[in-house]
Formats: C-alpha cells, sequence, structure tokens
C-alpha cells in the first residue's frame, strides 16, 4: 500500500464571502498523532470538513500520498482511508449501540468475520459499549456517545482517522480513557489528526501540533516544543506568564523549527 501521508498546502475556505480557513499549509505523516489548537471559531472544524471533502476550498491543495483528494466526494474520501469523527458525535439516536457500529461498517465488503472482529476490537478499547449493546444510543451518555461516534468512526477501518474535539463536554477520567484508547489505535498503526481545545491532554498523545487563530496557522512545532513554548503555555495550557518566564522559546516566532 502506497505510504499515508496527508498534505495540505496553501488552503483558503470561505463560507460566503468570508474566508474560514486563510491558506493553512500543514502535513500529517503516516503513524503520527497531529494535533490542532486552537480557540473557538479559529477554524479546525473547517478544516477537518475540508479534508473529508464536506466543504470545498477555494484555493489550495489537499492529498493524500501522491493523490489530490481535494476535489474528490466525502464517499470517494471515506474510500481512501479518510474517516472523521464529527464534533457533536451525530450519531443515529433512535437506533441501539449496535446499529450504530454497523453502520459504520457500511462502506466495507469484507466478510462478517472480518466485521465481527473489529466489533470485538472497539470492545475491547471501550468495554462499556459491549454492555449496551442494545440500548438507544441517544439515552448513552455524553462520554459513552463520543466513546461510541469514536468506535462506530473506527468500524470503518480507517487509515487515517480526523476527530473534532473528541473531549468536548467528557469528564476528566473519561477524557483519559479516551486518550488513552487513541494511543493505543495510533500504537497499532492508526494516524490521527486531532482538533482540540483541550490543548493539555492533545499535547500529552500528539506527536506534532499546528495552534490556529482566525483561521491561519501561527505556531507548529514537536508536542514538546508546544508544551514549552511561553504562548501556548499562557493560552492554551492556562500557566501564568510569571511561571511561564523564559521557559518559552520563540514566544511569536510562529515557527518552531518544524
Ligand atoms: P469551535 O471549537 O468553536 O468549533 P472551530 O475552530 O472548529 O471552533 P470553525 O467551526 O471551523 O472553528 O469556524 C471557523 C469560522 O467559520 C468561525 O468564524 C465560524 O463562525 C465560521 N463558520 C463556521 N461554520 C460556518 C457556516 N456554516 N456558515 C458561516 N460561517 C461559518
Amino acid at each position: 500500500m502506497p505510504k499515508l501521508r496527508l498534505r495540505i498546502e496553501d488552503v483558503w475556505t470561505y463560507y460566503g464571502p468570508i474566508p474560514a480557513l486563510r491558506g493553512i499549509s500543514l502535513e500529517v505523516d503516516e503513524g503520527e498523532i497531529v494535533a490542532v489548537l486552537g480557540p473557538n471559531g479559529a477554524g479546525k472544524t473547517t478544516l477537518l470538513r475540508t479534508i473529508s471533502g464536506l466543504i470545498r476550498p477555494k484555493r489550495g491543495a489537499i492529498s493524500l500520498g501522491d493523490q489530490r483528494i481535494d476535489r474528490l466526494n466525502p464517499a470517494q474520501i471515506v474510500r481512501l482511508g479518510v474517516m472523521q469523527v464529527p464534533e457533536g458525535r451525530q450519531l443515529f439516536p433512535e437506533l441501539t449501540v449496535a446499529e450504530n457500529l454497523k453502520l459504520g461498517a457500511y462502506t466495507r465488503r469484507e466478510s462478517r468475520a472480518a466485521i465481527q472482529h473489529d466489533l470485538e476490537r472497539v470492545f475491547r478499547l471501550f468495554p462499556t459499549l459491549k454492555e449496551r449493546l442494545e440500548q438507544l444510543a441517544g439515552t448513552l451518555s455524553g462520554g459513552e456517545q463520543q466513546m461510541l461516534a469514536v468506535a462506530r468512526g473506527l468500524m470503518a477501518r480507517p487509515r487515517l482517522l480526523l476527530l473534532d474535539e473528541p473531549s468536548l463536554g467528557l469528564a476528566p477520567t473519561l477524557v483519559t480513557q479516551l486518550f488513552r484508547a487513541i494511543e493505543e489505535l495510533n500504537r497499532e498503526g492508526l494516524t490521527v489528526l486531532l482538533a482540540e481545545q483541550n490543548a493539555r491532554q492533545a499535547l500529552r498523545i500528539a506527536h506534532r501540533g499546528y495552534v490556529l487563530e482566525l483561521g491561519r496557522v501561527v505556531l507548529q512545532g514537536s508536542a514538546a516544543e508546544l508544551q514549552r513554548d511561553k504562548r501556548v503555555r499562557e493560552r492554551y495550557l492556562g500557566v501564568q506568564s510569571s511561571a511561564a518566564q523564559g521557559q518559552g522559546k520563540g514566544g511569536g516566532s510562529g515557527e518552531l523549527g518544524a
């Protein structure tokens, strides 16, 4: 199989006349967890929706390996192994957990046994789902719904998983559990692009990260570099400037030697 490498070059995406992405360039290499951080409205969701083909960029290029994907439709992009788990979960609330999971595998033509094998895998990662197979998805707790949304995404056997704010509204213990599952999946070979406002947790599991503000990449670097950066510490990790002083490098240079 060709090497999976997502490459975004100078992408501009608009809502009507207003640009939400203003010349974003970013890369995700096979085997990486890459975090996209940034405040509300920075453009994280728009970025993921642009990659998935749900919105078309006006300018720029998106490629997967040596194939351009920015003119493909969402179904074609899913078939290339790119799966987005949307913010707000978007489950089928009137269907059971089991039915939601089966729908996640709808693009696949493999045998029942292969799908069963993957179900067992998601149950290992998220044991609570196994206990709730017949429960209606709409009656799950927020955290359980988030687990189900990720599990459903995994049932399509993606090579690249796009996660939009998976920690949103989750209790801290569930965030830890979910991020552990993401790390484990990554160790098994899954490549992950993770949009998060929870910078602390995201940088704990990510290899690299980008900070978006107003549709632009304002900082990028390894997770360790970003954790040390003065601006990231103050704005995204809630560290007081006195504590951060002298520890950051760059702090406004916009580039951390990525
Ligand atoms: P959040 O964490 O709040 O979801 P975000 O970083 O994901 O923020 P986006 O949802 O991508 O940000 O929004 C980027 C910008 O685009 C915002 O200014 C937002 O108001 C605008 N925007 C998003 N969706 C639409 C839409 N459907 N129509 C018009 N403007 C939109």
